[in-house]
């Protein structure tokens, strides 16, 4: 498929062959599902954490190659960051693939996610990248509601 050779195919099959974090987090406090239905991608988001700061993110799940590498990129780059750089990353993420936002090489956030930076040019293909992102913010709410009721 040409859109894969167009977007780095090399780093979305690596991390398609080898999805980091992957696995259930049995001491998670916060958990999301998300589904596709325009390609069939399911993922299950598990979050830990801990003062506001996310301590370990893995996920679940069976999708194409490009909804596996956005997750497997996604729990890389979330760790150890506070609950508002994670929604800072999920607002720039989702401007960059949307093309609201142009891919800025010296930006580390982007830089991470480069591989996907060409993904506006694929509309049908956004979603696959965008679900595990929106299932890790309602995991983050997840998380939040749990603390609140306590
Ligand atoms: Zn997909």
């Amino acid at each position: 498929m040409s859109f894969l050779s167009d977007l780095y195919q090399e780093v979305i099959l690596d991390h398609n062959r080898r999805p980091r974090n992957f696995g259930e987090l049995t001491d998670a406090n916060g958990m999301a599902e998300g589904f596709n239905p325009l390609c069939g991608d399911k993922v299950k988001i598990y979050l830990k954490t801990e003062n506001s700061v996310i301590r370990d993110v893995t996920f679940e799940g069976a999708g194409c190659a490009i909804s596996t590498a956005s997750a497997s990129i996604m729990t890389e780059a979330m760790k150890g960051r506070t609950l508002e750089e994670a929604r800072a990353m999920f607002t720039k993420f989702h401007d960059m693939v949307t093309g609201k936002l142009e891919f800025d090489p010296d930006d580390e956030d982007l830089q991470r996610m480069e591989v996907f930076h060409r993904l506006s040019e694929y509309p049908v293909r956004v979603k696959c990248a965008t679900l595990v992102w929106h299932a890790m913010m309602a995991a983050l709410e997840d998380q939040a509601q749990a603390i609140s009721t306590e």
